[in-house]
């Protein structure tokens, strides 16, 4: 499974080829976050397609206003409802992407980084009123760990257990990831693992119960360290690049790739209630 892919950022000729190519190499299901309101119309007809789930959100750096009369909450919560009443439906799995992002922000840009909390704090709030599980984006630049805690605060605040709670491209070292595990909460691995200064990510992984890791591309985004081309323009990461990311992971862990992939696979359906079909 690729737990965090947005093929809606593909053309449509490009989706087909990708998605058939992660079939080839064995991936089967595959989550699509929502970025920005106005890409979330795109995304059911993405979801059309078998074995291709959604979420919906607004990514902390892709916030746009809200109407003076209305919250994020009440925004989101009338589009699930919306989603609900269609054929994709039973598709939207998640609350996502949504989070803290402030490894682009200055530590004295602190007014953004409040209306980044209170979207994220409206947003997890109406997973918790529909009782959908949520995927984060939460990044902090240079060893800080101020978005980590400030989204562990409101995470806190909103009474969602973490056991639905996703922490998507965990990019922090063995000390939260113990923290959070323990409480029962998700993590997912991205490429961002296999980057050269990657070390304090690496160092986690072990300490992520078997039962608690996915695995993701984040696809056309983060591609695998080894698939890099030296000298030359990046090719666009794809959903199949999840066996790379597993191979990656098994061989810090001692595993198989197959036995990481097949793990990771249960474990993403238990995650968003994805019953097998
Ligand atoms: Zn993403």
């Amino acid at each position: 499974m690729d737990s965090h892919v947005h093929i809606d950022f593909f053309d449509s000729k490009q989706r087909d080829d990708c998605i058939r190519d992660a079939l080839a190499a064995g991936i089967d299901y595959f989550v699509v976050p929502g970025v920005s309101r106005e890409k979330w119309a795109q995304l059911f007809e993405i979801a059309r397609r078998e074995n291709v789930f959604f979420a919906l959100g607004e990514h902390p750096l892709e916030l746009t206003d809200v109407p003076e009369n209305e919250s994020r909450s009440e925004i989101l919560l009338r589009e699930i409802k919306k989603t609900k009443e269609t054929r994709v439906g039973r598709k939207l799995v998640a609350i996502g992407e949504i989070g803290l992002d402030y490894y682009h922000l200055s530590t004295k840009n602190l007014e953004r980084r409040e209306i980044q909390r209170r979207a994220f704090r409206e947003q997890l709030f109406a997973a918790v009123e529909e009782k959908l599980p949520a995927i984060i984006h939460c990044r902090d630049k240079d060893g800080s760990v101020d978005a980590w805690n400030d989204a562990n605060s409101i995470i806190t605040e909103c009474e969602i257990s973490p056991k639905d709670v996703l922490f998507h491209s965990f990019s922090y070292g063995p000390e939260q990831v113990k923290k959070w595990c323990e409480c029962g909460g998700y993590v997912s691995i991205s490429g961002t693992i296999t980057k050269p200064n990657a070390q304090e990510i690496r160092a986690a992984l072990p300490f992520i119960p078997r039962e608690k890791m996915l695995i993701e591309t984040d696809s056309p985004f983060l591609l695998p360290h080894a698939l890099r081309i030296a000298g030359k323009e990046q090719p666009a990461n794809e959903p199949k690049n999840v066996v790379e990311v597993a191979r990656f992971v098994g061989e810090i862990l001692g595993k198989d790739k197959w036995e990481i992939l097949s793990q990771t696979r249960e474990n993403g359906l238990r995650f968003f209630h994805i019953n097998r079909q």
